[in-house]
């Protein structure tokens, strides 16, 4: 038998609904902060990522997705949207018409990580980015989109984790001083680390090895090397979640692993599944669009992790699934046909509608019914089609009426 590729899931139903939902609730939010859907390819050239993303990230070094096409062009699944969506926001000059475009794109992503637990190669995203707009009060505007999500999604002990990383002034003199702190301590970081210390002194903060993030809980603190501007951003950032009553924490590790951030940066942490957990993450990325090859535009965005919400959510909410508001039992084959026209109408006018194509006894179809969480069900064999009036059952106060079979499709949704 052919199972699935290793790292990759299905998704079925009783999982699924629970997707749906989300999705149903994230997009109307999103749409009432005036967001507007973008759907973008899975693929891309490789070059778009590895210009975006880095090239000594672990990402582009040995995560991606990356083969040559039937044409020999080098392409990639892609690993992350955010560039995508920066390379139609140029290629479309979106820009052009009006700079400021707020968009989110709800799909796949692909990396080749070691498979764990809760984590895939085929994973989901939920992304929202805003254009054109440098105030910080956008990247505070984000925070408050998505803890006022997860509230609806009730996802509880919910905080934002909050830190700058400053801009291209004031970031040199912290990497000077982060290589220095660093210089000391090659032998305790991991290899990766070791290796790229020099170049990228920032991704030694941003690494998950245990041995690398207790050597830097010493290492020094963007905070103390911002310069004027950045800091009067940051303050900016704190004053406003403060007035919006949005908990946060300023958390100096926090620097994310790709090239493009500056300034604000932050995590949405939750802890729902047990130890503190990101199920969001964002910033800034000022520099992205004009590095693409875009005019200076200053943006900003987040990325949620849909598996890891989807588990969350599934342990607050467990009964998402739509359940039939009548089962039709059916008794005597030669009535099948009349019957499954009533549950087509039923269905035409919203009704979710089931019934039993094996003409099996009145006790099992019951049983089905009772099985599947029917509200109620309509009994119908010879005897009712003769008298003109069927029997609805309601399945939980147990009640029934009988019913005038002539306009039966009306009469049952009157009475459901
Ligand atoms: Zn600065
Ligand atoms: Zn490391």
């Amino acid at each position: 038998m052919i199972q699935l590729i290793k790292g990759f899931k299905d998704i079925l139903p009783g999982e699924v609904e629970i997707w749906q939902q989300i999705e149903k609730i994230t997009v109307s939010l999103l749409e009432d902060f005036g967001f507007k859907e973008i759907r973008i390819p899975i693929m891309e050239h490789t070059e778009l990522f590895a210009r975006s993303i880095g090239e000594d990230t672990d990402i582009v070094e040995k995560e991606m997705y990356t083969f040559r096409d039937r044409s020999g062009d080098l392409v990639t699944l892609r690993p992350e949207a955010t560039a995508s969506i920066c390379r139609a926001y140029i290629q479309h000059k979106l820009f052009a018409k009006e700079p400021v475009q707020k968009l989110f794109t709800i799909g796949p992503m692909f990396r080749c990580e070691k498979p764990q637990k809760g984590r895939y190669r085929q994973f989901y995203q939920i992304n929202a980015e805003i254009f054109g707009v440098a105030s910080p009060l956008v990247d505070v505007e984000l925070i408050v989109l998505l803890t006022t999500l997860f509230s609806r999604l009730s996802v509880s002990d919910i905080k934002a984790h909050i830190n700058s990383l400053g801009c291209p002034e004031c970031r040199p003199g912290f990497k000077a001083a982060l290589t220095d702190f660093l210089a000391s301590r090659t032998e305790n970081l991991c290899s990766n680390c070791a290796r790229r210390k020099d170049r990228n002194p920032l991704r030694v903060l941003d690494c998950k090895v245990p041995g690398c993030r207790e050597e830097m809980a010493e290492s020094p603190s963007l905070m103390d090397y911002l310069c004027p501007e950045c800091l009067q951003d940051f303050e900016s950032v704190k004053t406003n979640l403060e007035a919006l009553n949005i908990p946060f924490v300023v958390d100096k590790r926090l620097v994310r692993g790709l090239d493009y951030y500056n300034r604000t940066t932050f995590e949405i942490q939750t802890g729902s599944l047990g130890a503190q957990n990101a199920v969001a993450g964002g910033g800034r990325y000022d520099g992205l669009v004009k590095e693409l090859g875009g005019p200076d535009m200053p943006a900003t965005g987040f990325a949620i992790g849909f598996d890891r919400l989807a588990e969350i959510v599934r342990l607050n909410i467990p009964e998402y699934v739509k359940t039939p508001d009548i089962f039709l039992a059916v008794l005597g084959k030669q009535n099948q046909s009349l019957v499954f026209e009533w549950k087509c109408a039923l269905g035409i006018k919203g009704v979710k509608a089931e019934m039993d194509f094996s003409g099996r006894s009145l006790k099992s179809q019951m049983k089905r019914a009772d099985k599947m969480k029917a509200k109620h069900v309509l009994i119908v064999g010879d005897n009712e089609i003769k008298e003109g009036s069927a029997i609805l059952r309601n399945m939980v106060t147990k009640e029934q009426v009988s019913i005038p079979i002539n306009g039966i499709v009306e009469n049952v949704v009157a009475k459901l």
